[in-house]
């Protein structure tokens, strides 16, 4: 068995993405079980900086390549560097998130690690030394374990916001080594990414997600789940049909082709919930439904339903939200 468990930290914008820290408690839940410790690789433009602090979230040594040319991720500079900081950690297993980014990293790792990869996953157990990995199969209809034959190493991405994160031990620094990253290796680089900002909050690291569906009728009343969502910090999401409709940017789509999110809250307005849209947020930990028809099968899915036409009870809804909001505070 390995020496350690590996986790990969995300750097972006001159921050550890809150999934690393899931990941990187994690890694501790699975390192203690399997008696080992818990080595730490993070790639990016200034980490190193911040590597001391992924101490907090239970790692002890990080291994950290700092170069300009590696501010945004691309697969053909990261997956090299990354390949042998991971082999210089002699792992039992690798944990990294299951972004975006991370889920490509996660493939192409694998392949060069001659690793086997379970993505996406939602559980990590350890039963008598031996490594599984729970993750959703048929588009999120059922869930199936994974587990590894003798002497494989296990590559296991993990699902944000679905990990508990550990309360960070404060003033618990992991020791940092520096490793050099060659011009040859970054000889491709990605030089910067126009963001569509515009004070949006991400999809896939909400908190609350406020999503609609073909049941809002058109694009000009969204605006009204936008107020939703600005007084409970949200972010707004929609079913394919909206997006296929070109009421909504792809880059709002919650579900099989879209974003899958695992927000504490979603809130569905006038979805259906097909099996597609389930796919992408029925793993939300509360979700509440907005649907004139009581037979839509979303209230199979939510904890809270209420049947009602979503244009009287939406703005009636964020009243009562920000009645409530003003008078806590
Ligand atoms: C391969 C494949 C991949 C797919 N991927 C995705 C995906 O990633 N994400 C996704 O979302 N879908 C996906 N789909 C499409 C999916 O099958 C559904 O067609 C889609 O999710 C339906 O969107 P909807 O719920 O907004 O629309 P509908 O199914 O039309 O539902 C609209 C709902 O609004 C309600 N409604 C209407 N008016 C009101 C009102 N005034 N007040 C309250 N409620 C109202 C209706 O009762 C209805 O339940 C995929 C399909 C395929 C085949």
């Amino acid at each position: 068995m390995g020496k350690c468990v590996c986790i990969i930290g995300e750097f972006r914008h001159g921050a550890f993405r809150r999934v690393t820290y899931e990941v990187a408690s994690e890694g501790r839940r699975l390192a203690d079980a399997l008696g080992v410790g818990v080595c730490a690789v993070a790639v990016g433009s200034g980490v190193a900086d911040k590597a001391a602090e992924l101490g907090r979230y239970g790692v002890d040594k990080v291994y950290v390549a700092d170069d300009p040319a590696l501010e945004n991720y691309l697969a053909e500079a990261y997956v090299p560097v990354i390949a042998d900081m991971v082999a210089k950690c002699d792992p039992a297993a690798v944990i990294l998130p299951a972004s975006v980014d991370g889920k490509d990293l996660a493939a192409r790792l694998s392949a060069r690690l001659k690793a086997g990869l379970a993505q996406d996953c939602t559980q990590i157990a350890c039963e008598n030394g031996a490594i599984k990995a729970k993750r959703p199969i048929f588009a999120g209809k059922c869930f199936g374990w994974c587990e590894w034959a003798e002497g494989a190493l296990p590559v296991i991405s993990c699902r944000p916001n679905v990990m508990d994160c550990m309360v960070p031990a404060e003033g618990k620094q992991a020791e940092v080594e520096k490793v050099s990253v060659s011009p040859a290796q970054t000889r491709s680089c990605v030089k910067s990414i126009d963001l569509d900002t515009s004070g949006k909050v991400e999809l896939t690291e909400a908190e609350i997600i406020v999503s609609g569906g073909r049941g809002m009728k058109g694009p000009e009343n969204y605006g009204m789940l936008e107020d939703m969502a600005k007084v409970l910090g949200a972010a707004v999401g929609a079913s394919r049909a909206a997006v296929d409709s070109g009421w909504r940017p792809h880059s709002d789509q919650v579900g099989q082709t879209g974003k899958v999110v695992n927000p504490n809250l979603y809130i569905a307005v006038g979805i259906s919930g097909a099996i597609q849209h389930l796919a992408g947020m029925g793993s939300s930990k509360f979700i509440v439904a907005i649907n004139k028809d009581s037979e839509a099968p979303i209230f199979s899915k939510a904890d809270y339903g209420v049947v009602e036409d979503l244009f009287n009870f939406v703005p009636a809804l964020t009243e009562e939200i920000r009645k409530l909001k003003s008078s806590c505070s």
